[in-house]
């Protein structure tokens, strides 16, 4: 094997390896996106659980202030029928505080039902904010684990960029330009095994002439279908 495709087999090597880097690296923000859609379902239950129990609250200050106001008429009318002389007023003023009390008593009742409202959807809030943090919980740990493995690649490539570059110093200039003008159209694989005679990158049959020049070991051989660089393993 002649020595400059051994060293740029080793160049390939590291660059194969960038070029896993940075994918694995490119994928992270779309792994973020996913890991914090998983906080979605969750929080929108969470939501609509405490939009609930707000709902129920609201209902039971209006009836508050419904029995508040009732309650005021009932006072104003007791007065009225205290300094009224006429007994057909007296009767008149007792029968209106009869029907404000009843009002009253029927508000009371749906008091109740709401307090019974109140607690089932405060259970139900408790139990959705309860799901939501073990979600936010994994969450935050899976995107932990993203930052981490996001610092753990950019290191790699800083290191593998730095054996490359030694790599590539005592390397003839213009052969190393035709292997990366080669890798970049060839994604990657430009220099590529012969076995059996046939061509590791296209793996078409290579004809005599080229399998000649490769045993002749005298300067770089391409296959004659694809232009990459060929080698005996
Ligand atoms: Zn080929």
């Amino acid at each position: 094997m002649l020595p400059i495709i051994a060293n740029l087999l080793q160049v390939q090597e590291r660059d194969t390896r960038l070029l896993n880097l940075q994918r694995d690296l490119k994928d992270i923000p779309t792994l973020q996106t996913r890991a914090r859609s998983q906080l979605s379902d969750d929080q929108a239950a969470h939501d609509a659980a405490h939009a609930a129990v707000r709902d129920v609250e609201v209902k039971m200050k209006n009836l508050d202030i419904d029995i508040q106001t009732r309650q005021n008429t009932i006072k104003r009318l007791k007065d009225q029928q205290f300094e009224t002389r006429k007994n057909d007023e007296f009767q008149a003023l007792a029968n209106e505080v009869k029907r404000y009390e009843k009002d009253v008593h029927d508000l009371e009742d749906k008091q109740l039902d709401l307090m019974e409202a109140l607690e089932t959807t405060k259970a139900a809030e408790k139990v959705s904010r309860e799901k939501l943090a073990i979600t936010q919980g994994h969450v935050n740990e899976e995107l932990k684990q993203l930052d981490e493995r996001s610092a753990n690649i950019k290191e790699r490539i800083t290191e593998v960029k730095a054996e490359r570059a030694s790599m590539v110093a005592p390397i003839d200039p213009d052969g190393l330009a035709l292997y990366e003008r080669l890798s970049k159209n060839k994604m990657g694989t430009a220099i590529v095994v012969a076995e059996n005679g046939v061509c590791g990158g296209c793996h078409m049959k290579l004809v005599i002439s080229t399998l000649a020049s490769l045993k002749g070991d005298k300067s770089i051989t391409h296959c004659e279908q694809c232009g990459r660089i060929l080698y005996f393993a």
